[in-house]
């Protein structure tokens, strides 16, 4: 695809209208006049007569920071601050919130909440006052550990702001047992990779803004970001460096239409091309000599493996054409160091994508990009003091010691996940790095190795199989949840309580990239309105069953600022000081290129023979530990008469996961933005090409049936070129279980067996289906 599209637009002019409204177009609606969104009679109060609230926007837990209204303890109107490192581009530039960020404003005052605690009784949730739900879960968690032991409770609390439910579960209830979102459900093949080849885990983030030739590799920032700097870093970059843009992808995204080259890639076969292009730049001499020579481990093993990986080879396995395969191996190679590929979950959520990833990772280190401007950078985190240890700080500037910390037991030790314990799991076709995959949980319910959850803002109804997770939670005997919102988890509970949104509580975040290169730094602020309705923070929520299990010695603190004060030590800050004046972010350190100058031994490894949890792994999974190609099937799903299309679930701007499907204006955005706003219908959308739609009788609004080995469901269809054929696609965390009060769409897991990389657990979203029912 050049980088003009049938509708005549082109990258260049689109930068003729400047990359703020550029920004504006590519965000989905970003910049909305934020005080107009309101339908309901908040947006009657005058926004000018309102107090100013900064919140910390945690919809999908990036901390975009958010400058509120508030008048009479209501939200009337929501937007970004200027210059913070996840909602800008940087200093001096708008800050923004995306669509599902600005539907936050929606979700503090819905009526549709979870709105006060509930307990389990006689078969049916009742309503509860918060002590007899505090005293009801601590007598529950007793019985539970008296008769099961409190080793087999698992500990799912990934959406939590706030990390002291590690400790309750961890360190005080003594589970070893705990699910997260990382490696098991996000990208675990790109995160450990990362890890092992020494670009760490946080190796998807480039440094846009000084990049000059970017690959989206399986990606789509400019609606699907980590962040909204995201976006922007890629539009400045083209914008202040003319940096080319190249996205591979199955899909024609909002990212493929704003890029000079779009790749339509076969599903599956990334890791093919980067072994091809890999090919190229070693064989025409574009590789770092010096670096490859100076700084890195393996690298003969790779090229004995790319040696016969010619573009020719790769163009009969990708379907793109072998000179297009060299141009842009050319062109990555010239701009390095000022080169980045970014890579996610488009790369990861496949069975072969252990490879993949090391494929591409790889690519970076043969052109000594690493933590070279413009390249991918080694973000650093900011430290800040965990109050749960012991330590003394000085503050700089304050010449006081002061002893934080609190001595905590340590209940978990000594007690062994079942994962290792019970020889049942040996014989699964993977060998976990660490953790329990989503999809392996029901069984372990089955065989009564798990036998209760606390799930807090977690819906692993949407990351495992479906059905056999609604199973595995009837049949457990304690299901504690922690949400703003009825779904799956919460309406199968024992016990529910209810929490307050972002925007009713304090929140601290820190993260590692951003708009800013060389600084870590520190976002948050106090709560902008009271818990609405009968709502507590987690915090509250937490320390409430501690107190009531009789753990109160072990969280002094008075209220949750004064906690986050104490995690705020390390950089002489506090929440007070944060939430005041024109931001509510600090740039809090400084840090420069090249850190692996500081290190002994190779920065970079193209061969993983020296990580012995990997070589243990890769040789059970018959896999090698050098770069190689696996070809789809080689674990995965391969397609065939019966089921002859590639299906995988994607991401939409409007939705954060699982945990706001239930907010009616996104829902009415995305149908905008699908072109079926007309129709009564507000769940996902089978995205397929008119290719595959027209043989099957298909039109868009036509509701079709997609169909698996294992599984299947009813969805709206949406035909449309800008799906490969073959290839079709639907948006997750809809359907049975999802925040939607009548479950309307299709839950996408439902299609799900137990496809999994081998290596990280982590699961396989393609699976081979048919689509049917055309009107
Ligand atoms: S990207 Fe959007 S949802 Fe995520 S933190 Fe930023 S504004 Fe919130």
């Amino acid at each position: 695809m050049s980088s003009e599209d049938g509708n005549g637009l082109t990258r260049r002019n689109l930068l003729k209208t400047g990359a703020a409204a550029a920004g504006a177009a590519a965000l989905g609606g970003c910049l909305d006049d934020v005080p107009g969104l309101g339908t309901t009679d908040r947006s009657a109060t005058p926004v000018a007569n309102a107090e100013t609230a900064f919140g910390n926007c945690w919809m999908c837990c990036h901390n975009c920071a958010q400058e509120v209204k508030v008048n009479d303890d209501t939200v009337v109107g929501i937007t970004g601050v200027d210059g913070n490192p996840r909602g800008s581009a940087g200093p001096g530039t708008n800050g923004t919130l995306c669509p599902k960020g600005l539907a936050q404003l929606d979700k503090t005052h819905d009526p549709d909440r979870i709105k006060q605690p509930y307990i389990r009784e006689d078969g049916e949730l009742r309503e509860a006052t918060w002590d007899e739900a505090f005293e009801y879960t601590a007598e529950r968690l007793r019985e539970f550990d008296d008769e099961h032991g409190a080793e087999t409770f698992l500990d799912a609390g990934s959406w939590a702001e706030t990390p002291i439910f590690r400790t309750i579960w961890r360190d005080l209830y003594g589970t070893p047992e705990r699910i997260g979102r990382g490696v098991h459900v996000c990208a675990g093949p790109t995160f450990v990779t990362g890890g092992m080849m020494g670009v760490g885990s946080n190796n998807r983030i480039p440094d846009y803004q000084n990049a000059e030739y970017l690959i989206m590799w399986g990606r789509n920032p400019l609606e699907a970001f980590a962040g909204q700097f995201e976006a922007k870093g890629i539009l400045k970059a083209i914008e202040e460096n003319d940096a080319t843009l190249v996205t591979i992808d199955p899909q024609y995204t909002e990212t493929a239409e704003k890029s000079d080259e779009w790749l339509p890639i076969e599903p599956r076969t990334d890791g093919a091309l980067a072994l091809a292009m890999a090919h190229v730049i070693i064989q025409e001499g574009r590789l770092d000599l010096e670096f490859v020579q100076e700084h890195t481990h393996g690298f003969e093993a790779y090229r004995e493996a790319v040696a016969d990986k010619t573009p020719e080879w790769a163009e009969e396995i990708t379907g793109i054409d072998a000179d297009k395969i060299r141009e842009i191996a050319r062109g990555f190679a010239e701009a390095a160091p000022a080169a980045g590929i970014s890579i996610w979950t488009g790369t990861a959520q496949v069975s072969n994508g252990w490879k993949a990833s090391q494929n591409i990772t790889a690519l970076n280190g043969l052109v000594g990009n690493i933590d070279r401007p413009g390249g991918l950078r080694l973000w650093k985190g900011t430290p800040t003091a965990d109050p749960f240890e012991v330590c003394e700080w000085t503050p700089d500037d304050k010449g006081t010691d002061v002893t934080i910390g609190v001595d905590l037991p340590n209940n978990a030790a000594g007690k062994e996940p079942a994962l290792h314990k019970y020889e049942e799991y040996g014989e699964y076709p993977f060998r976990h790095i660490e953790g329990i995959a989503h999809n392996l949980v029901p069984e372990m319910v089955e065989n009564g190795h798990i036998n209760g959850i606390y799930c807090h803002h977690d819906m692993p109804l949407k990351d495992g199989n479906a059905e056999a997770w609604l199973d595995a939670l009837d049949e457990m005997d304690l299901v504690i949840a922690v949400d703003a919102y009825w779904n799956g988890v919460t309406r199968n509970a024992d016990v529910v309580f209810a929490d307050a949104t972002q925007l009713e509580k304090d929140t601290m975040g820190t993260g590692s990239w951003s708009a800013y290169p060389e600084h870590q730094w520190v976002v948050g602020g106090k709560a902008a309105v009271e818990p609405q309705f009968n709502t507590k923070p987690d915090w509250e929520i937490l320390t409430g069953i501690a107190e009531a299990m009789g753990w109160g010695e072990y969280f002094p603190w008075d209220d949750h600022e004064e906690f986050i004060d104490d995690q705020l030590q390390a950089v002489d800050l506090t929440l007070d000081e944060l939430d005041s004046g024109e931001k509510n972010y600090e740039l809090v350190g400084e840090y420069g290129y090249e850190q692996w100058r500081d290190e002994d031994g190779p920065a970079f490894s193209f061969d993983l023979d020296q990580v012995p949890p990997f070589v243990q792994a890769a040789e059970e999974a018959g896999m090698d530990t050098a770069p190689e190609w696996q070809p789809p099937g080689t674990y995965g799903d391969e397609l065939d008469e019966e089921y002859p299309l590639e299906f995988y679930d994607i991401r939409s701007v409007f939705f954060s996961h699982g945990s706001d499907q239930g907010i009616d204006r996104c829902l009415d955005q995305f149908a905008r933005k699908n072109e079926l706003e007309d129709e009564d219908y507000r769940g996902n959308y089978l995205h397929l090409n008119p290719a595959d739609a027209e043989p099957r009788g298909i039109e868009t609004g036509d509701m079709v049936t997609i169909e698996s080995e294992t599984g299947e469901g009813e969805l709206m269809a949406h035909v449309t070129e800008t799906i490969k054929p073959g290839f079709v696609t639907a948006e997750y965390g809809f359907g049975e279980g999802s925040a939607q009060e009548d479950y309307e769409g299709m839950n996408t897991m439902k299609l799900h067996a137990k496809q999994m990389d081998p290596i990280t657990g982590q699961p396989d979203r393609h699976v081979a289906v048919d689509v049917t029912g055309g009107d």
